[in-house]
């Protein structure tokens, strides 16, 4: 068993090598791409007969297979996206809008009638992909039944709570927020996009593009934002060079910053584009979160524990991307004024809020679908539509799910937000209750650290599941100076 475990660590570490030159536009290679996939899958279907039904690494096998059982149906998923999602006329630069660079239209339209066409248009469209949809989701809920456990099993287990905690968790969550969003999110639209803007799900979708953070590029212009992430986690006492940074700019380059665990610990990868804003820096402090967890990973943990489960993940990620939160890290790196650091923080604010009303209402919907509660695709829509209106007061459009990642995918991802930004609320009263400049000693987070290392049984205290420290930190701040 254990040369099957090598074989598929270093079957995935080449398909993740290839995944990462595909999608930051290098040499890839298609057919190799296929093969490897192929050739995973027949490794794991080895792998399986060899791991008893209870054991813990049963949930990672389960999931990894799930993903192989299901690669073909959303290919074809993508397939549509790509033949249908498009507008006639519409452009993006000299491109027409696409459902791929719908974020980039949706973050530079001014006009409110013209983002709202544009999005109507794209969701007609996506009539002519629902079914492919229903029946990617529905193989997934059937390879989830063969192996006996749902992402939403393997999650709970990994993550340490039971799926009522989890709802109510989420609930609280979303409840609790909306009143602080829905003062906050009328007042930062009308600002951003206009006075008479109607500050509806259409600007939620823009706001959603980081272009409330544009308003904090002025703060930054000329600073080399690369170069501050990575002193910043030096500081931290992580070491830079145990991650890749691509930082070429390259045509074909997918333009926001992401990670590749390519084989964990060793060998992790972020791709960036070096131009870009405090929107930019954010998502890269974002994507170090992880990539700083993957290569603290305990090189000898079983392979199985270094596949962390999503809330695990998100929450070292959503830990360093709120550095940008902290006043004293933005006077001392950013060399930010009193107002810039005002300023940043009520942006932060607002983006917390977002993603505990508009996340938890995804979140929600995802743990409908995989409960069964939310039986198809139609389901979780209809689901979304409930809970977008209950937590944010926003109207989701029907038919707006086939273009939201999470929604059409019913990926646990991002029921990984609730999840971490409960245990931040306390993971951020513990270290602002320090010397204030936590940020700039290792030994502040030494306590973090060692939750890193343990990869998918990180085991942090199940108090930390308690939402009140975050709530207390959105809903209704003092005031930071
Ligand atoms: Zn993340």
């Amino acid at each position: 068993m254990d040369t099957l475990v090598e074989q598929i660590e270093m079957i995935e570490a080449r398909l993740s090598d290839q995944m990462f030159r595909r999608i930051t536009g290098l040499d890839s290679d298609a057919d190799r791409i296929a093969a490897l996939n192929a050739e995973l899958k027949t490794l794991y279907l080895k792998l399986v007969n060899l791991v008893q039904h209870d054991e813990p690494a049963m949930d990672a096998v389960a999931q990894a297979l799930m993903w192989r059982h299901t690669l073909s149906e959303y290919e074809e998923v993508m397939a549509g996206i790509s033949r249908y999602l498009r507008h006639p006329t519409r452009k993006v630069g000299d491109q027409p809008v696409t459902f791929f660079n719908l974020p980039t239209f949706e973050a530079s339209e001014d006009s409110h009638a013209m983002r709202q066409e544009v999005r109507q248009h794209l969701m007609d469209e996506a009539t002519h992909i629902v079914d492919s949809i229903d029946g990617c989701l529905a193989r997934q809920r059937e390879v989830a039944a063969e192996y006996g456990r749902t992402p939403l099993d393997c999650f709970c287990r990994a993550e340490g709570l039971d799926e009522p905690t989890l709802r109510s968790l989420i609930e609280t969550i979303g409840d609790q927020a909306r009143p602080a969003f829905e003062r906050l999110f009328p007042s930062y639209a009308r600002r951003i996009l206009g006075e008479d803007t109607p500050a509806d799900f259409t600007d939620l979708m823009a706001l959603c593009r980081n272009r409330d953070m544009q308003l904090c590029d002025p703060f930054v212009g000329g600073v080399n934002l690369v170069e501050v992430a990575r002193r910043t986690i030096q500081m931290m006492g992580f070491d830079p060079e145990r991650i890749t940074m691509d930082v070429e700019a390259r045509p074909a380059k997918f333009p926001s910053a992401l990670v590749m665990a390519v084989r964990p610990p060793h060998d992790v990868r972020i791709s960036v584009l070096p131009s870009g804003g405090f929107n930019m820096l954010c998502a890269l402090l974002h994507e170090l979160g992880h990539a700083v967890h993957y290569s603290s990973l305990e090189p000898n943990l079983p392979l199985w524990k270094r596949r962390p489960d999503f809330g695990t993940a998100e929450t070292f990620s959503n830990w360093l991307e709120m550095l940008l939160e902290q006043p004293s890290y933005l006077r001392a790196v950013l060399g930010f004024n009193e107002e810039q650091v005002a300023e940043a923080l009520g942006v932060a604010r607002l983006r917390g809020l977002i993603i505990m009303t508009w996340r938890s209402a995804l979140s929600l919907s995802v743990v409908d679908f995989w409960s069964g509660a939310a039986p198809d695709f139609a389901a979780l829509e209809e689901r979304l539509r409930e809970y977008g209106r209950r937590f944010t007061g926003l109207e989701v459009p029907e038919g707006y799910a086939p273009l939201d990642h999470f929604a059409r995918n019913a990926t646990f991802n991002v029921v990984g937000f609730p999840v971490a930004y409960a245990r931040l609320g306390h993971i951020y009263t513990q270290l602002e209750a320090g010397e204030a400049e936590w940020w700039c000693r290792p030994e502040a987070i030494n306590e973090l650290k060692g939750y890193m290392k343990r990869g998918r049984d990180a085991g942090f205290p199940t108090e930390w599941l308690d939402p009140e420290a975050i709530l207390a930190r959105y809903v209704h701040p003092n005031v930071t100076g």
